[in-house]
Order: C-alpha cells, then sequence, then structure tokens
C-alpha cells in the first residue's frame, strides 16, 4: 500500500513509536490524526504533522468513533489504523482483577473494539489496514512481565485471525513485534528494580543497542508498503529470547 494520500489514525500518537509513527506518515504524504491520553502531547504531535487531535482513552469505544468521525470530517474514510497504545505490567498470577483488566483493555481490547468499528466498511471498500503494535513478549514469553506478555500475546492471535479471515476481502494487517525501543515503558521497565528491568537490560546488552522509535517507524512504514504480516525490528533480540528458551538470565 502506498501510503500518499491516505487517511491514518494513530492510538498513543502522543510520544515514543507512535508519534515517530504520525511523523513518517505525514513525511510520506499521508493524513493522521494523532489520538493518546494526555490533551498536550497529543495537541503537539498533532500540530506538528498537520494532522488532527484527539484526547482520551482510546480502549473507550465513544473516543474511538471519535477519531474516526474526526478523520472523515476532516480527511476522508479511515485507511489504516495503527492500534498502538499501549501499557507495560510487570506483576505475575496475583494481580487484582481490576490491574489485567485495565492491560487487557488497552493492550487487547482496544484493538478488537477499533477493528469491529472499521473492518465491516473496509469490506464494503474492498481495502483496509489495521496494523497493531504488539511485541516481542508476545512472541515469546516474558517471564516477569506477566499481564504485559499475555496481553501482547493475544494481540498478536487477534492480528493473525483478522488477517486469515478478512484478507480475502481487502483487510490487510501488520502486527508489530519490538523489545528494546527507547521509549518510556522501555525505561520504566529498566528503571523497576526486578528481574524484568535485568532481562531488558540483557537483552538490549545482546543485541548492542536500542533501537530509536524512529528506526521503528521506518521499519514499519516500509512493511506496510510490502504488506508485511509480522514487523520484527529488532531481529536479533527475538533470536537471543529464542536461544536461551526459558533462562533468560
Ligand atoms: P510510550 O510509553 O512512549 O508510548 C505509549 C503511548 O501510549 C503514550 O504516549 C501513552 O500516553 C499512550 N497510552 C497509554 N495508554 C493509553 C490509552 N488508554 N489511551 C490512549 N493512549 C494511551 O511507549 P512506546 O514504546 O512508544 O509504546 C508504544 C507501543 O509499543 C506500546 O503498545 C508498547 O507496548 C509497544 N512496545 C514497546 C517496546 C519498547 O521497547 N519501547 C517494546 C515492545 C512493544
Amino acid at each position: 500500500m502506498k501510503l500518499s494520500g491516505k487517511v491514518a489514525i494513530v492510538t498513543g500518537g502522543g510520544g515514543g513509536i507512535g508519534a515517530a509513527l504520525a511523523a513518517g506518515l505525514a513525511q510520506q504524504g499521508a493524513h493522521v490524526v494523532v489520538a493518546d491520553l494526555d490533551p498536550v502531547r497529543t495537541g503537539q504531535v498533532a500540530a506538528a504533522v498537520g494532522g488532527i487531535a484527539v484526547a482520551g482513552d482510546a480502549s473507550r469505544v465513544e473516543v474511538l468513533k471519535e477519531m474516526i468521525t474526526a478523520a472523515e470530517a476532516n480527511f476522508g474514510p479511515v485507511d489504516l489504523f495503527f492500534a498502538n497504545a499501549g501499557i507495560g505490567g510487570e506483576a505475575g498470577i496475583g494481580e487484582s482483577d481490576e490491574e489485567w483488566q485495565r492491560i487487557l483493555d488497552i493492550n487487547l481490547l482496544a484493538h478488537i473494539r477499533a477493528a469491529r468499528l472499521l473492518v465491516p466498511g473496509w469490506i464494503e471498500r474492498g481495502s483496509g489496514y489495521f496494523v497493531s503494535t504488539a511485541s516481542a513478549a508476545g512472541l515469546l514469553t516474558q517471564i516477569a512481565a506477566g499481564p504485559y506478555s499475555v496481553t501482547k500475546h493475544a494481540a498478536v492471535g487477534f492480528s493473525e485471525w483478522l488477517s486469515v479471515t478478512y484478507g480475502d476481502r481487502g483487510v490487510r494487517v501488520s502486527c508489530i513485534c519490538p523489545m528494546g525501543v527507547n521509549t518510556a515503558i522501555h525505561h520504566n521497565a529498566l528503571a523497576a528494580d526486578d528481574a524484568a528491568s535485568q532481562l531488558g537490560a540483557n537483552v538490549v546488552a545482546k543485541a548492542g543497542r536500542v533501537l530509536e522509535p524512529e528506526d521503528v517507524a521506518a521499519i514499519t512504514l516500509a512493511a506496510i508498503e510490502e504488506e508485511t504480516f509480522l514487523v520484527l525490528p529488532h531481529p536479533e533480540v527475538l533470536e537471543y529470547y529464542r536461544r536461551k528458551g526459558s533462562d533468560y538470565d
């Protein structure tokens, strides 16, 4: 898919990978709706990319509808949706229902709710592109980040299901699985004094460097042009997980 003139929504677009995706899309001539929790950061990124800002919780249906309405009113029908907003979650099985629900809402259910709103229209038009930011922790278990890893596995599964179910009706799907990208989420994980931070430090040390959000955006947008399903911005990290099996020390 060529991006010039296309209409895109990016959730979690107020910073990190989402802001870099918004900038990369705008550079390639796409129209962008930037959506994030924080109105100030959302407005700043939207202004920088000549787009529209929608501030709110991207897991809520009414906020998702607001993004789609803003895109349609200003630019036209939505061509691409980037389900990129996400949060960490490092505790294990003892975590409360409320905490599991909070992480499930944004890391998984937000993707399902957005696709439910957009896919019927895409089938009618015979074209649409859903891009999910999952994680390397959605392909291989990250022991010290249970709820995060579980919800990211589910996001990979949802992307795959969406792709095989609706691909023959023009719905394209890419699933990004990064690790060790230089953003707030990554730094928060490293700052915690626990096994997850040790894992984060180890994988970055093994890979030799952290990726910048702009690296991930460039790799992702190139993958979209080629309609690649699984986008692995940091294959060295994934290789490291595979070699280590369940022993992450
Ligand atoms: P980040 O913290 O810089 O960006 C995440 C953004 O999502 C923030 O701007 C935050 O305000 C927003 N957000 C969180 N909850 C939201 C909600 N309910 N509604 C709307 N916006 C919300 O981190 P990032 O690394 O840019 O994260 C982007 C995605 O990449 C996430 O899904 C994350 O899990 C994934 N990811 C990141 C890494 C990494 O190493 N940085 C690795 C694997 C996956």
